[in-house]
């Protein structure tokens, strides 16, 4: 059967706003919602067309792909990356006071405020929050990821994608954490008044039924999500690394944290930057440090040294007469960018004689070393303080 058009789905027309999209997804979702008809398979089907078709229109880039590709476009997608277009909607917002006013008819007296509503759709995760609000919404955690780079990677700058394991909404319960069509037991605890009395001589305390919160009724949990409302899956998320970026860099992607629980907002992804070893270059801070072995004859003449660069390219270094070991020549703005402000760090060139010994000579260089010794000048300070 071939699959239903999702502007169709949702009753829009292919150029309707976001807004008007999120509208019609609202009075649909209101309609179909499993908990205001139970044992409803059809509007059970319908509610997961509304979602699936939302969770495309909702998300600008997959509205574009879904324009261009139709359904081709999600085709082997993994069914957990779907559900982020639940995020931002808080079951306030999508059950409101037009579910109120509707589910009046279905559950009778039950919405009698706000916190009903919610400690009805909630219910059934009361057993195992005992000490929590149900109905409240939660933020979603933050996630810690760390990414390990080359230098280069670093110096350039890249767009990565990475594999998050993250809880999203639960598409079975839409989050709900309440099992489809579950019937709605009359809670054992309050015997359905929602309170619970204890009294202990003349004082009489009433209190909110902690274990249905309230409600009256208790519900089944949802079997996908164990009545946590969130599933566990692997999102794909694209990290744009800029150019500059050190070990221990925190990039934040807002919003791809967990997903919050009963509508509250995601968390944010924080991409902890780590940066591999190289084998040519020391980075301190934006500089980045390289050593060059020269023979003595360089040293004591000067030189000329073709330097390879970070970005591939190589430059020029003047090591002057008379260097000495440790002597460092800063090549300015060829070290890393800086990540905070504009230009590069410097590239810092440490100076290394390699000085061979006299049994590595042959003949005819061990004669000119003797020679040599006869003409050098003398030390200029025998003894100094190291
Ligand atoms: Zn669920
Ligand atoms: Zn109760």
């Amino acid at each position: 059967m071939a699959k239903k058009d999702y502007y169709d789905i949702l009753g829009v027309g292919r150029n309707a706003t976001q807004e008007e999209i999120k509208k019609a997804y609202r009075k649909l979702a209101r309609k179909y919602h499993p908990d205001l008809n139970p044992n409803n398979k059809e509007a059970e089907e319908k509610f997961k067309e509304i979602s699936e078709a939302y969770q495309i229109l909702s998300d600008p880039e997959k509205r574009k792909l879904y324009d261009t590709y139709g359904h081709a476009a999600f085709a082997g997608a993994g069914a957990g990356t779907s559900s982020e277009g639940f995020e931002g909607i808080n079951f306030e917002d999508l059950f409101g006071f037009g579910g109120r006013s509707r589910g009046r008819g279905d559950f009778g007296n039950i919405f009698d405020d706000l916190e009903d509503i919610f400690g009805t759709f909630f219910g059934g995760r009361t057993k195992r929050e005992s000490s929590r609000q149900a109905y409240q919404a939660e933020k979603g955690e933050d996630i810690y990821q760390t990414l390990t780079i080359s230098l280069e990677d670093a110096y350039h700058g890249k767009t990565v994608s990475l594999e998050v394991p993250r809880y999203v909404v639960c598409e079975k319960c839409a989050g709900t954490g309440v099992k489809a069509g579950s019937e709605q037991k009359v809670c054992s605890e309050c015997g359905g008044s929602g309170q619970v009395a204890y009294s202990s001589g003349f004082i009489h305390i009433s209190q909110t039924c902690p274990e249905c919160k309230g409600t009256g009724v208790i519900q089944e949990p949802c079997e996908a999500c164990n009545g946590r409302g969130l599933v566990m899956t692997k999102e794909t998320v694209k990290v744009k690394i800029p150019p500059g970026v050190d070990n221990g860099t925190r990039l934040k992607i807002s919003g791809k944290g967990h997903s919050g629980r009963f509508g509250g907002t995601s968390g944010d992804l924080y991409v902890v930057i780590n940066i591999k070893e190289h084998p040519l270059y020391k980075r301190v801070g934006d500089n980045l440090y390289i050593k060059v072995n020269i023979k003595v004859t360089e040293a004591i003449k000067g030189t000329q040294i073709e330097v390879p660069l970070i970005n591939g390219k190589t430059e020029k270094v003047k090591i002057p007469a008379g260097a000495q070991t440790g002597q460092q020549i800063r090549v300015s703005g060829k070290g890393m960018p800086k990540l905070k402000s504009k230009g590069y760090g410097d590239l810092i060139v440490v100076v290394n004689v390699e000085i061979p010994s006299i049994k590595e000579l042959n003949k005819k260089a061990k004669k000119l070393v003797d020679e040599l010794d006869k003409e050098l000048p003398p030390v200029t300070k025998r003894y100094e303080k190291p």
